[in-house]
């Protein structure tokens, strides 16, 4: 027998009437570079509908893609709720990919439109020659302006959607092979935002002042502008205003009380912070991720902006994105523990399953000890890639990540590695990432990385890269030394290479694959 309910579709409609209906009045701040630029959700609701007008007139209708290369804005916020809700499939491009990625994405998606911020806009008009599938480039604000002032001023008759229809797109940064599409649903799209409500995820709520870090073209700013339109609480976007003095006086003037974004941004902000102390007693929640939280990142934090406001949460573009979270416990009254539990990536959120899949091809236990690939489900997790690309990773109804995890008895776990990076020595597994935390917490060290270098006798063994505190020395016998009671010794790498900067992909991670190909010693 089927239950007798109804099937109203989970769609953008039941947050744009959310909006309409109680949040108009809700405020959105734009830093610009004249200053802050204040709005409301009234305004982007309204602004909203003319782009979806304009668009129409361009002939976009349902399911063609609308591309927007942005920063976080209100602009950007416009067309995350009007392309969508016309019925039509908003792709986030990231500006920092290399331009043949960018020319390999738009011609793979199609897109007819891309709206584009000026002070990125000569990436465009680099390559715009071979966007051949493009039709028009409306920059922001110029043409976006001149566009919306001459739209109708109607409100757009948005359609009746299908939930499952295709809301967003994004493609992976490609650091490991070929971009890959992930195409979002409305339905996905709407119960990811709803479960970052959820109080034991990150509790967004009315009452909250969102500061979003993590680009709105890094899978959907891991849905948080969804989130504050569902919820009304107030949007603070930073605009290409990214560095730790102009994020710091955001968080104390606006009153930030949840700000998102990956460890090299806090990284960058409590240094900020113990140079030039602010009154950051607003934030309740950061959530970080996209690589894990160094150790000494985490103690930082929690000694200048205070315990449990850095929450470490992992997921991926397939897993749009937020998939687990380590929420702090304070009922556990040790704490080292409480900071080890942290540290981990933490546990599902409701609706989403985890399995770890041992690298000998059988399920490994949740026993603190042995490790898997993580293999993961849900609602809001990809069922394919756009075009089919590599069907074997979706294969059973599971999605293989490529990340290597130990899970415990709790059912939390923790990321040793991906499965590409982790290093075999001797038949044994070192974890890069591990490696890379504990070479942090070297007073020399600001920042570190660990790849494997070919190795005739062990296969491979860990070169570290590290990037000096100003006016620090370090050679590998220090470091081996310093690192020798704290590691099992055959972990300790076999070599040093200090560098000036430690190479990042497109959205920030440390590109092992540049670091690899770089090795002196290869
Ligand atoms: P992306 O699709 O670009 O967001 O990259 C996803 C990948 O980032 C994951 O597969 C992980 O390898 C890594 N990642 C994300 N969050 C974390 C985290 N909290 N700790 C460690 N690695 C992470």
């Amino acid at each position: 027998m089927l239950g007798a309910m109804m099937d109203t579709q989970l769609d953008l409609a039941m947050l744009r009437s959310r909006v309409d209906r109680f949040y108009r009045g809700a405020e959105i701040v734009t830093a610009t570079e004249g200053g802050l630029v204040r709005s409301t959700y009234g305004d982007v609701l309204d602004r909203a509908a003319r782009l979806a007008h304009a668009l129409e007139a361009m002939g976009i209708g349902p399911g063609d893609p609308v591309a927007t290369m942005c920063w976080n804005t209100q602009a950007h916020l416009e067309a995350y709720l009007a392309v969508p809700s016309m019925g039509a499939v908003l792709h986030t491009l990231n500006f920092r990919l290399p331009p043949e990625h960018i020319v390999g994405i738009v011609k793979s998606a199609a897109d007819r439109v891309i709206l584009v911020d000026a002070s990125v806009a000569p990436v465009i008009k680099g390559i715009r020659d071979r966007l051949t599938s493009v039709e028009r480039v409306i920059v922001i604000p110029d043409d976006y302006e001149a566009l919306l002032a001459s739209a109708p001023g109607a409100p757009y008759p948005w359609p009746e959607l299908d939930e499952r229809q295709a809301a967003a797109m994004c493609f992976t940064s490609g650091t490991t092979g070929e971009p890959k599409g992930v195409v979002y649903s409305h339905r996905s799209t709407m119960l990811h935002a709803m479960s970052l409500l959820h109080a034991d995820t990150f509790a967004v709520s009315r009452t909250d002042v969102i500061l979003p870090v993590v680009p709105m073209f890094h899978v959907n700013a891991w849905g948080f502008p969804y989130a504050a339109l569902l919820t009304g609480a107030r949007l603070v976007m930073p605009g290409p205003f990214l560095q730790p003095t102009a994020l710091a006086n955001l968080i104390e003037t606006e009153r930030v009380t949840l700000a998102a974004g990956v460890p090299t941004i806090w990284l960058g902000l409590v240094e900020e912070l113990d140079t030039n102390p602010r009154d950051t007693s607003s934030l309740r929640c950061i959530p970080c991720g996209g690589s894990a939280i160094p150790e000494q990142l985490m103690r930082d934090f929690d000694r200048v902006v205070g315990e449990g406001v850095l929450v470490h949460a992992w997921g991926m573009t397939e897993t749009s994105p937020i998939a687990t979270v380590a929420v702090a416990d304070m009922r556990e009254p040790d704490a080292a523990e409480r900071l080890r539990l942290r540290l981990r990536q933490g546990t599902p959120l409701i609706g989403i399953e985890i399995r770890l899949w041992g690298l000998d091809g059988i399920e490994a236990p949740w026993d603190g000890e042995a490790i898997g690939e993580i293999e993961v489900r849900g609602p809001w997790v990809a069922k394919n890639y756009f075009g089919g690309h590599d069907a074997e990773r979706f294969e059973g109804g599971w999605f293989r990540t490529g990340d290597v995890a130990t899970g415990y008895p709790d059912g939390s776990f923790q990321i040793v590695d991906r499965t590409k990076d982790v290093i075999k020595s001797g038949g044994e597994w070192i974890s890069s990432v591990e490696l890379e935390g504990v070479i942090l917490e070297h007073p020399a060290v600001r920042e570190s990385a660990v790849v494997a270098r070919p190795d005739p006798k062990w296969s491979e063994r860990p070169v570290s890269f590290v990037v000096l505190r100003p006016g620090a020395t370090l050679t590998i016998e220090t470091l081996r030394a310093w690192l020798e009671p704290k590691l099992p010794r055959w972990w300790l790498p076999d070599d040093l290479v200090i560098v000036e900067e430690i190479p990042k992909t497109g959205t920030g991670k440390i590109d092992k694959k540049e670091l690899r190909a770089n090795d002196p010693g290869r």
